[in-house]
């Protein structure tokens, strides 16, 4: 049995009078890939968001190796300290739909930037570790290159690279593909599966249901900020028990 990298319990969540999560636990267990599906406006990225520190919860508790980042005094969520929260951020990276490149930067700087400043490695460390991942992205050529001289798939490449290069312990991916052509959503979605046979723990939001069956372990569908279904991957894309769950997926399939 894999050892379980992220448990998350009764994560709660209002933005104002909306709630946006109610109760959402989950786990995700080392090497294994969760694929989070739901329609637009169902708290998907907000999950993501708290998860990654982007937006705090106010209810509920998150572990990362049984170590937490916040946990439920039975009132409110209560946060541990900046240390224990910037060393779980170092471990969790995001993709996210618009790429969120540095257009000023060459594809090589973006690569680079945050190994030199968050990670303090050396320049020549850094630039080493991004071209290998350049050359695994198939992206070499393109190093010296601005965002703004790439295809949508081609960002969307560099920044799963810049993801990969801090070494995280988990990769989020919040709908990859939203935003190409399908064309390009294949070469996205090849590099995804690729490391999801290298054995990556990773969290999927996604509409690609095809892509979600191939690479999932596990799935959850959510709704109106609740997860109506979880399960492992046959149960959801083919054995679906809430007629809900079943009919979203085939809307998307
Ligand atoms: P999804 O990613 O599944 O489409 P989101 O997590 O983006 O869903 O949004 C869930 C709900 O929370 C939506 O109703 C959205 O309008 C609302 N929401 C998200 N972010 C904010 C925010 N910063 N302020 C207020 N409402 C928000
Ligand atoms: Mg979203």
């Amino acid at each position: 049995m894999n050892e379980i990298l992220i448990r998350a319990n009764n994560i709660s969540k209002a933005f104002g009078e909306v709630k946006v999560l109610n109760d959402i636990s989950f786990e995700l267990k080392k090497g294994n890939v969760l694929s989070i599906l739901g329609p637009s406006g169902s708290g998907k990225s907000t999950l993501l968001r708290i998860i990654t520190q982007l937006e705090r919860a106010d209810r509920g508790s998150l572990y990362f190796n049984d170590k937490p980042l916040f946990e439920d005094d039975g009132s409110k969520a209560n946060y541990s300290n900046n240390k224990i929260a910037r060393e779980i951020g170092l471990k969790t990276g995001l993709v996210f739909q618009n790429f969120n490149l540095f257009p000023h930067f060459t594809v090589l700087r973006n690569i680079t930037e945050a190994q030199i400043a968050v990670l303090k490695r050396d320049k020549h460390e850094a630039e080493d570790r991004a071209i290998a991942l350049l050359k695994k992205l198939s992206l070499l050529d393109k190093a010296k290159a601005y965002p703004s001289q790439l295809s949508g798939g081609q960002k969307q490449r560099v920044s799963i690279a810049r993801a990969l290069a801090m070494d995280p312990e988990v990769l989020f991916f919040d709908e990859p593909t939203s935003a190409l052509d399908p064309e390009l959503t294949r070469e996205v979605l090849n590099v995804i599966k690729q490391l999801s046979e290298e054995k990556m723990t990773m969290a999927v939001v996604t509409h690609e249901m095809e892509f979600a069956k191939a690479i999932s372990d596990h799935a959850i569908f959510m709704e109106g900020g609740y997860i109506i279904e979880e399960g492992d991957k046959d149960s959801i894309f083919t054995a679906a028990e809430k007629e809900r769950t079943r009919q979203f997926i085939h809307s998307m399939s």
